[in-house]
């Protein structure tokens, strides 16, 4: 290994020694930018020899365009000597002997002797990194944008497929309605299925319409009584709640910031479905609380319905997701997928919780937080 004459006694000799067995490449120079150490690693990143560098000017190894401002950086890291960085954000390019440049991250560390002060550069290569960084980038946002144009579509395709379904639907609800009973009993079983087809789509379109509007009705938060809110869910679900006699208990409730109409449609469905998924063999009870948890309101939605295994506790937060058939208990899959959305658009989380003893209950939280502060 080559040396400069300042580098000579058992201590430089460890020094040395240390270095060559750094992982990476490592350039020591002195004062007037003159190289007097490098490593097995140097050697290897630059395609030099050890010979060919030792004697020479840092210059060498520093691209044609950024040579002239090298000397004035160099004074400045000896005007101020400390470990840090080199060329804190901008690339840093390195050149090879072939002519080609490498990405790299350089510390640079003053290493002081009685007689003088160096610097050791310490070179990684980045190019790699570089090159997963930029890719991450580049998936991301193709990743968002190829959600937005799914959302787009969504809502395109709910949203016109409304009219043309109305006019097959409405004739199919007249011609079942005018004609009942007047034509043979096959005719009459046929348009009934037509009905309820077309009653199912229009259902489905109607839920997926509300899905995509969640994501893109750009409506600003604002202070929302969540007791509002409830008040118009219960209003909504009138008629079935009726039917079921089902009993709501329900605590005071929080003002939060928020959006009304997703706040009321969030309660809505998840009261809605502790009716649907009710025990017939009890009344229905929903009771309906809030309890402050530090910068946040945990709402809950507790049944005493038929309950949810485990395994399906993620599952039925996901769109089209339901755990039963249409026979059994109607519906289209998207409403807690929904209410997961507009929990998300909150800045919350909602997850559900079912015991042994049977009946769920639905969490979600919501920031309480009231200049919205605390959103994610
Ligand atoms: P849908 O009600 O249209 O089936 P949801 O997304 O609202 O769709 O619910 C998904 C599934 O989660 C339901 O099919 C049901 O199996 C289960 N589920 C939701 N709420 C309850 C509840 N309160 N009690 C028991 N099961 C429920």
């Amino acid at each position: 290994m080559e040396s400069s004459k300042h580098l000579n006694s058992p201590t430089h000799e460890l020094f040395r020694q240390v270095v060559e067995a750094a992982p990476n490449a490592m350039v020591m120079a002195d004062r007037d930018g003159r190289i007097v150490l490098v490593n097995a690693q140097a050697e290897k990143m630059f395609g030099y020899l050890r010979d060919d560098l030792v004697g020479h000017s840092v210059d060498m190894l520093v691209p044609e365009r950024f040579r002239s401002a090298h000397p004035q950086y160099r004074r400045m890291f000896y005007g101020n000597l400390s470990s840090r960085p080199m060329g804190t954000g901008r690339d840093l390019f390195a050149l090879r002997k072939d002519g080609s440049e490498v990405l790299v991250e350089i510390g640079l560390n003053p290493v002081t002797t009685s007689e003088e002060v160096f610097v050791l550069a310490a070179i990684v290569d980045i190019t790699e990194r570089k090159r997963a960084e930029q890719e991450l980038i580049r998936r991301t946002e193709e990743l968002a944008r190829s959600n937005h144009d799914l959302e787009q579509f969504a809502y395109v395709a709910s949203h016109d497929l409304q009219e043309p379904l109305r006019a097959v639907a409405g004739p199919l609800q007249l011609l079942q309605r005018r004609y009942h009973g007047q034509l043979d009993a096959r005719a009459d079983e046929f348009i009934a299925h037509a009905v309820d087809g077309a009653t199912r789509m229009q259902k489905l379109i109607e839920d997926l319409l509300a899905y995509s509007r969640v994501g893109r009705s750009g409506a600003t938060q604002e202070l929302a009584s969540c007791t509002t809110a409830l008040d118009q869910a219960l209003k909504s679900l009138s008629v079935v709640l009726q039917e079921s006699h089902a009993q709501i208990n329900r605590d005071a409730l929080p003002v939060v910031m928020g959006i009304p109409t997703q706040l009321a449609l969030l309660f809505q469905n998840l009261i809605g479905n502790a009716i649907k998924f009710r025990r017939l063999d009890q009344p229905v009870r929903i009771d309906i609380g809030a309890r402050r948890e530090r910068d946040e309101w945990i709402v809950s939605v507790k049944d005493n319905g038929i309950g949810i295994e485990p395994q399906y506790f993620e599952r039925i937060f996901m769109i089209f997701q339901r755990l039963h058939s249409r026979a059994e208990y109607p519906g289209t899959g998207i409403g807690l997928a929904l209410c997961k959305r507009i929990v998300e658009q909150h800045g919350g989380r909602i997850w559900v919780e079912s015991g042994p003893d049977g009946g769920s209950t639905f969490f979600f939280t919501l920031n309480a937080k009231l200049d919205g502060s605390a959103r994610t």
